[in-house]
């Protein structure tokens, strides 16, 4: 095959690829075909790294105007060292997919988005001193080696919280101003590589250290609590770094590739604010250290009253309506599969049961649809909270199973309340309120709840996998 040719059959499979990537998240935007959605990305970026691989064909301008394709041979020790690449990060990947739990992804997302970023970052320390005479080529090596970097070893530190290793946000005096101050003077002295002529061994290597040293310095300050709102920003920043190397190596599937991570990165985030209620202003300038769960809520006047097993189970089998409301406790105690049975139970004794899901439930986006999902629940089942609410009025009883700041009043009403304006499920509407948890621990946010002493409400004390089970078999019973 002659070299355009091949040139031009490379250019297809990456316009083919990048479709794919358009296709496959679109489809992750719904459970129901989310799966099929991340094969097709699969398969397309699979493709895009065969013919990356094995396709060598520049496109090179002539003095007249017109192209020449030029083909090139690596050596094949070039073709082992990728396939060695390439089986141990497989190797890797599946086995530590594989195991994780659910309730660990954030962790491993983090790594993942560090590995991401440091190839980013190790792209431009290679490819700088090849391109000293190129401005263009300048701008993306350390556009693209600062973020790679921050990314990188943010997404460490970012790990470290999650894992329980680093327990304690660290905060230097003024680290506010210092991080500012640091990341302009980063940017002043990536100006100066690029523009100032230097090719200097030290200086890239001083660059690539400072923008470590400013991805410790940007995450440490953070409390451990908000670090999924932190890794979610990294992963864009890690999508960018990669849309830089696209530009870099004229591979138009990277490039497309980086900028849907960068700006899925980016929207996700945005939308975990929302959702939080914390605004991005904050975020971006990292003030948001100051962990919303410092917090000590509003002071509790009132009583609770606890609930029997046979009479919550009572209450579900006689009920028109039911609406399950999962949180991050279910997710602990891996009471998917009992909450399904659960549900099919009490449909098959003529009890309508939803479950409504808030869009922060639990400890990553979408933590709820995933966990429900794997319990074949069905999709149309889950219902969002801005529909979900009208509904609530309505509902004879709603089951909280180990969720607790995505159903707090204070949120509405309280607005010295830490989670103040965060939008939440309103189940204090119902007509019955019935909340699975073990003790009266706090949630997430570290305030006390003021559903759980509505007269509305009972508590039903327990580990939430061995409570469900309880309540299926005592509804059973009831025959
Ligand atoms: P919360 O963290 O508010 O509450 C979870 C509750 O589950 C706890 O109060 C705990 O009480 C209970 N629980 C723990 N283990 C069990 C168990 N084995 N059985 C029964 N109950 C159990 O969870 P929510 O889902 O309501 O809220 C999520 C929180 O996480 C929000 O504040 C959100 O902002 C935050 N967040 C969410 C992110 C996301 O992307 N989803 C990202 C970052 C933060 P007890 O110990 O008494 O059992």
């Amino acid at each position: 095959m002659t070299p355009d040719l091949l040139y031009h059959i490379r250019t297809v499979v990456y316009l083919s690829a990048s479709i794919t990537f358009i296709i496959g998240l679109k489809q992750m935007g719904n459970p129901a075909t989310a799966r099929r959605g991340n094969l097709i990305a699969a398969a397309g970026m699979i493709l895009a790294i065969i013919v990356s691989v094995f396709i060598n064909v520049k496109k090179i301008k002539l003095d007249n105007g017109l192209f020449d394709y030029v083909q090139s041979q690596p050596p094949a020790f070039v073709y082992w060292l990728i396939l060695a690449a390439i089986v141990i990060g497989t190797v890797i990947g599946w086995f530590t997919a594989i195991k994780v739990k659910l309730t660990r992804m954030p962790e491993l997302v983090s790594m993942f988005n560090g590995m991401g970023g440091a190839c980013a970052a190790l792209i431009g320390l290679i490819e700088f001193h090849h391109n000293t005479d190129n401005t263009g080529a300048l701008v993306a090596i350390v556009l693209g080696m600062i973020i790679g970097s921050t990314s990188f070893s943010g997404s460490i530190i970012a790990f470290l919280k999650l894992n329980g290793s680093m327990k304690k946000p660290i905060r230097m005096p003024a680290y506010n101003m210092i991080n500012t101050i640091w990341l302009i003077a980063m940017f002043a002295f990536g100006a100066y590589m690029i523009f100032g002529g230097s090719s200097s061994t030290l200086l890239i290597t001083l660059l690539f250290i400072s923008a470590l040293a400013y991805g410790i310095l940007f995450v440490i300050p953070i409390g451990g609590a908000d670090m999924p709102v932190v890794i979610s920003l990294l992963n864009s920043f890690t999508g960018l770094a990669a849309a830089f190397g696209g530009f870099l190596y004229d591979n138009k599937v990277m490039l497309t590739g980086g900028i849907l991570v960068g700006s899925a990165g980016t929207i996700l985030t945005i939308v975990m604010c929302k959702a939080m209620n914390r605004p991005l202003f904050n975020v971006i300038f990292g003030a948001f250290g100051q962990n919303n769960a410092s917090g000590d809520g509003v002071a509790v006047t009132g009583s609770i009253k606890d609930i029997s097993i046979s009479d919550a189970a009572v209450m579900l089998n006689y009920s028109k309506n039911v609406v399950i409301v999962p949180g991050y406790g279910l997710a602990v105690a891996q009471a998917q599969h009992v909450i399904h049975e659960l549900e099919v139970l009490l449909e098959s004794r003529g009890v309508d049961v939803k479950y409504a899901v808030h869009p922060v439930a639990g400890r990553m986006p979408g933590h709820m649809n995933v966990l429900l999902a794997e319990s074949n629940v069905d999709y149309s089942k889950l219902i969002e909270m801005e529909d979900i609410n009208p509904e609530f009025e309505h509902t004879d009883v709603v089951l909280v199973v180990g969720a607790n700041d995505v159903v707090n009043p204070a949120a509405k009403t309280d607005s010295s309340s830490p989670i103040y304006g965060m939008p939440i499920l309103e189940v204090d509407k119902a007509k019955n309120i019935i909340v699975n948890k073990r003790s009266m621990n706090t949630g997430y946010a570290g305030i006390e709840n003021l559903l759980f002493y509505d007269p509305k409400t009972s508590m039903l004390f327990g580990d939430a996998k061995k409570v469900l089970s309880d309540l299926v078999a005592e509804i059973k019973a009831i025959g």
